[in-house]
């Protein structure tokens, strides 16, 4: 039989009412992807492997979420849900409430919005809002709209995205048997650490998979939970982590604290490197999904950090096509008359 999304496939492990009606795009079953060279070029001496999350329908983990959180809301016949979001949330809320046949309003920080997240929201019929000011700013509206209106709110407060979310570690669990010894994933909202760690919970206490340690990153430049306070302006070119005062900041710290792992932070800088060596390993994922495993190059090179014989999983929780200029900004391809010397000549000097 082909693969039934994730609502079906693992319907049993999952804390969802009887009136869920299933409202899915086939997310989930993403591959794991061995990247020995990358491995290697972190050291060497242990297995690392890449949750690529960019493969769901919409092009990034929220979809396992908001497939639970739509099928819920389908389920008790709300009319039109909303979010704020840095991009992500609002694509992937966006394409499963145009198939729930929902309306889908977004609330977006204005400028600081992919654009490959943008077009999907819009593409996918939203009705989408900008405003002047942050995230955290758009959620606290969005929480107050919520309970003003009959309207269903989509983020990741909304415990069925994390019920949805969870399945991601079920997905690792089965694929490699047992759990990884390390888990490293970016960490904005932290909705998604949380889910993970609930998920390796509950797979180990029916199948005995055991328990990865967590390694959450933060970027530099919006870093809360690593500086102890919320961020009054987050800043970082990796905008699904831009967030200054994560909604499950709590639950992230404890996940990181039973799991015997840390939230860590690592500078723009290095996320750009680590999407670049991604890339040279054929793997192209937004900046914000490079966090993880710059995380772990960060600590490794600082010493901090022994990998040897250790299986660790780095998980890229979006699509390189969702922010595409990033990569293209400051690029300008070289322009030759459609000449075939001109042409061998400039292939020559390129190598
Ligand atoms: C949402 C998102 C994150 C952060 O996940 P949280 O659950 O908010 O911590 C990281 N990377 C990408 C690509 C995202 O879309």
């Amino acid at each position: 039989m082909s693969y039934p999304g994730v609502i079906q496939q693992y319907r049993s492990l999952l804390d969802i009412p009887p009136h869920t009606s299933t409202v899915t795009l086939l997310e989930g079953d993403t591959p794991l992807i061995p990247v020995p060279a990358l491995a290697d070029k972190l050291g060497g001496g242990f297995e690392l492997l890449v949750k690529f999350e960019g493969l769901n329908p919409t092009g990034s983990f929220k979809d396992r979420g908001m497939t639970v959180a739509i099928s819920e809301a389908a389920g008790r016949g709300v009319k039109t849900v909303m979010c704020a979001s840095t991009g992500n949330t609002a694509a992937s809320a966006a394409a499963y409430a145009a198939r729930a046949g929902m309306r889908c309003i977004v609330l977006i920080p204005e400028g600081n919005v992919a654009a490959g997240k943008l077009a999907g929201a819009i593409a996918y019929g939203a009705d989408v809002l900008q405003i002047q000011g942050s995230f955290d700013d758009a959620l606290n509206l969005v929480v107050e709209l919520t309970e003003k209106h009959p309207i269903a709110l989509v983020n990741s407060l909304n415990p069925y995205r994390l019920e949805g979310q969870k399945t991601a570690a079920f997905e690792i669990c089965e694929t490699l048997g047992s759990a990884p010894d390390w888990l490293c994933l970016p960490v904005g909202n932290a909705g998604n650490i949380t889910a993970y760690w609930m998920g390796f919970k509950q797979y180990h206490a029916i199948k005995s998979t055991g328990l990865p340690q967590i390694l959450g990153v933060q970027a530099a430049g919006s870093a809360p939970l690593v500086l102890g306070h919320p961020v009054e302006k987050p800043e970082t070119i990796a905008t699904a982590i831009r967030i200054g005062k994560p909604a499950r900041g709590e639950q992230a710290l404890q996940a990181a604290e039973e799991s015997r792992g840390r939230i860590i932070a690592v500078t723009d800088d290095e996320i750009l490197a680590m999407q670049k060596m991604l890339a040279s390993n054929g793997i192209w994922v937004e900046p914000a999904s490079a966090a993880g495993l710059a995380g772990l190059k960060h600590e490794i090179d600082s010493g901090r950090f022994d990998p040897h014989g250790k299986r660790i999983v780095g998980v890229c929780t979006g699509h390189g096509l969702k922010d595409p200029e990033i990569v293209t900004r400051g690029f300008a391809p070289k322009t030759l008359p459609s000449d075939f010397q001109a042409i061998e000549s400039a292939i020559a000097e390129m190598e």
